[in-house]
């Protein structure tokens, strides 16, 4: 969701190269999961790319950190909607990737990869993913990833 996001530039791709799935924190929701089963099925899409950013406004320093900034803002005491925030990138990137390639509706050849964007560099790691701890770790990458 973050305005500083250019999605498609980070992997050099252009307009019509892939579908974008935005939202806050970048989580895999229900919806994300109904928009890959049918960009998947229907449109043939078999890479998905998760990615999350520093200084995203779900990342949390302490448990309920975005509740409270909502009511800081004027919003409701109580929002009766999971709002997923996270107290550490790579393990919620692996937490997203580990959900996705678990996900029976979608097709058993999707490729899943996770990522780390550093918003002030423009930097991109991968996450190394552990899927049964749910875990993840940041790897430096110096280049986009290759096709294929
Ligand atoms: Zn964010």
């Amino acid at each position: 969701m973050d305005a500083r996001i250019p999605p498609l530039a980070l992997f050099g791709m252009q307009l019509g190269d892939a579908h974008v799935l935005r939202n806050a924190g970048g989580r895999v929701t229900p919806d994300v999961v109904r928009s890959l089963v049918v960009s998947t099925w229907t449109m043939g899409t078999r890479r998905v790319a998760v990615v999350h950013h520093t200084a995203c406004g779900l990342l949390e320093g302490s448990p309920g950190d975005v509740a409270r900034a909502i009511r800081t803002g004027g919003g409701p005491d109580y929002v009766p909607i999971p709002l997923l925030g996270f107290a550490d990138l790579a393990d919620s990137v692996a937490e997203d990737v580990a959900a996705i390639r678990g996900e029976r509706m979608l097709p058993r050849d999707v490729a899943v990869r996770g990522y780390v964007l550093d918003v002030a560099t423009g930097g991109l790691q991968e996450v190394e993913v552990d899927e049964r701890r749910r875990r993840g770790t940041v790897r430096a990458m110096p280049e986009p990833p290759a096709e294929g």
